[in-house]
């Protein structure tokens, strides 16, 4: 069982006990509601930067999204990781995803680039389901997991009292040399390979369910939707409807889905009492050409520490609480958010050592600019080496390889990536967003401070991290 040392107090700004308040010089009485909020994470998969209106994109419409950014917070320094399970471990745990023993995508069954990468989240660790579960909240999971699809290390292992969805990702399918992909209802499998172009859909109608029968307790709902992961499916509702292409059309029916979740919270009158969060995973499968997304402006894409393949959008909606037309570009990631979402809910942090922090007081601020969060480095991590660092606007790469696109893809047939090396390199990401102009020479002390940080922080995390699960181990 998970323990809890750190108890949080809670915020009593955020939500109140119950109580009637008579309003002075007004005969209405307000009835406050007593529960912390219900908690709706929304997490897509490979959707780029650039790849929402609200963020700058002019192939696809997101009327959805812009509506929730214009009534919430949009962030516009917020960062996943290079790949899929990193960036889950990292929401989870509220950790790196080395310090969690998720350097890289954990493996699907049965195929040989996956023999060293058999393993999951240890049941050890204690996740953000199972600290808002601490504190009476119910939770449910809807979508692709990829954190170890062991019994000992799926959903209903790891805080979820409910789960429908995928093990791992949408492209691990017996044409490609791998085993059936399971579509699961808790441990149960309902069916093999799955119509590709019903996920949204099922995993929408999934979530809407939860939401109506959990409506009269806190509830916590992570939907984490396979698309726009290659290959890319769209219902019929959907297709060539956007005229701009079939990744547009996914990203079309995902935003409408977030369209029903947020008019679902009024009809069972939780809107105001419900925080909702969208995010990405990482950033865009380039070498898919047309059926991969954009990073915007950002450098290169999924699978690098270019700014590309792990600043993501992210958009925060809590009528009342977060100011609505707000924006943020502090740096954050989704380290931060287990910690964030525990102080929301009033919970414990883990009891092991974490890396992220409690970004409550920054999103829900009028002024989040006059509020930044507590000053950490923000740590671009690869495969478990720490290729980068982010301080401020300052960004310095020590020497890594990492790949770009040789050959561009077509019509969800991959292109080919090539490799290079970076030297010693800085950024300045307030100038230079796209990462063209190392000016590592032009600021020989600030190079040299940020090389000192990132190799004193590489030297921690290789004593400090923790061993995954494996199979064949035990658990306690
Ligand atoms: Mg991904």
């Amino acid at each position: 069982m998970p323990r809890f040392f750190v108890l949080i107090a809670c915020c009593a700004c955020l939500f109140s006990t119950c109580v009637d308040v008579d309003i002075p010089g007004s005969a209405e009485v307000v009835k406050e509601r007593s529960a912390p909020p219900n908690i709706i994470f929304i997490l897509t998969d490979d959707q780029g930067y650039g790849d929402l209106s609200c963020y700058g994109s002019s192939r696809i419409y997101s009327p959805n999204l812009d509506q929730m950014a214009t009534e919430g917070i949009k962030l516009t320094s917020f960062y996943a990781f290079p790949s899929c399970s990193p960036s889950r471990a990292a929401l989870m745990t509220g950790c790196y995803p080395p310090r969690v023993g998720i350097p890289d995508v954990v493996g699907p069954p049965g195929v040989a680039w996956t023999a060293n990468k058999q393993y999951g989240l240890h049941p050890q660790e204690t996740t953000l389901p199972e600290a808002l579960k601490s504190v009476g909240y119910v939770t449910a999971m809807v979508g692709k997991w990829h954190l170890g699809h062991f019994p000992e290390t799926m959903p209903q292992k790891h805080g979820f009292d409910q789960f429908f969805g995928l093990p791992y990702s949408n492209d691990m399918l017996p044409e490609k040399g791998y085993g059936n992909l399971s579509l699961m209802r808790n441990t149960d499998t309902l069916e093999v390979n799955p119509d590709q172009t019903q996920l949204v859909k099922r995993y929408t109608a999934e979530a809407l369910d939860f939401i109506r029968q959990k409506r009269d307790v806190p509830f916590f709902l992570y939907l984490a939707h396979s698309m726009p992961h290659v290959p890319i499916f769209a219902s019929d509702d959907f297709l060539e409807k956007s005229g701009r292409g079939l990744y547009a059309d996914v990203i079309a029916e995902i935003d409408a889905s977030v369209g029903t979740l947020l008019a679902e919270l009024k009809v069972q009158g939780i809107d105001e009492n419900t925080l909702v969060i969208f995010t990405s995973d990482n950033g865009p499968w380039l070498t898919y050409g047309n059926h991969a997304g954009s990073a915007g402006p950002f450098r290169e894409g999924k699978g690098t520490t270019w700014e590309g393949g792990m600043r993501v959008p992210m958009i925060a909606r809590w009528p009342g609480k977060i100011s609505a037309g707000s924006v943020s570009h502090h740096p954050a990631s989704l380290t931060d958010i287990l910690p964030t979402l525990v102080s929301i809910a009033g919970a414990g942090l883990p009891e092991k050592k974490i890396d992220g922090r409690d970004l409550t007081a920054h999103l829900t601020s009028p002024a989040p600019a006059a509020a930044p969060p507590p000053d950490a480095p923000m740590c671009y991590y690869r495969s478990g080496n720490l290729d980068a660092v982010r301080v401020g606007k300052w960004k310095l790469h020590v020497p890594h390889s990492f790949r770009y696109v040789d050959i561009v893809g077509n019509d969800a047939v991959s292109g080919n990536y090539a490799y290079r090396d970076t030297g010693l390199e800085l950024y300045d990401l307030e100038g230079d967003p796209g990462e063209k102009y190392n000016v590592a020479e032009k600021f020989p002390e600030k190079t040299e401070e940020l090389r000192a940080l990132i190799e004193r922080l590489q030297a921690e995390m290789e004593t400090e991290k923790r061993a995954p699960f494996r199979p064949g181990e035990g658990v306690s």
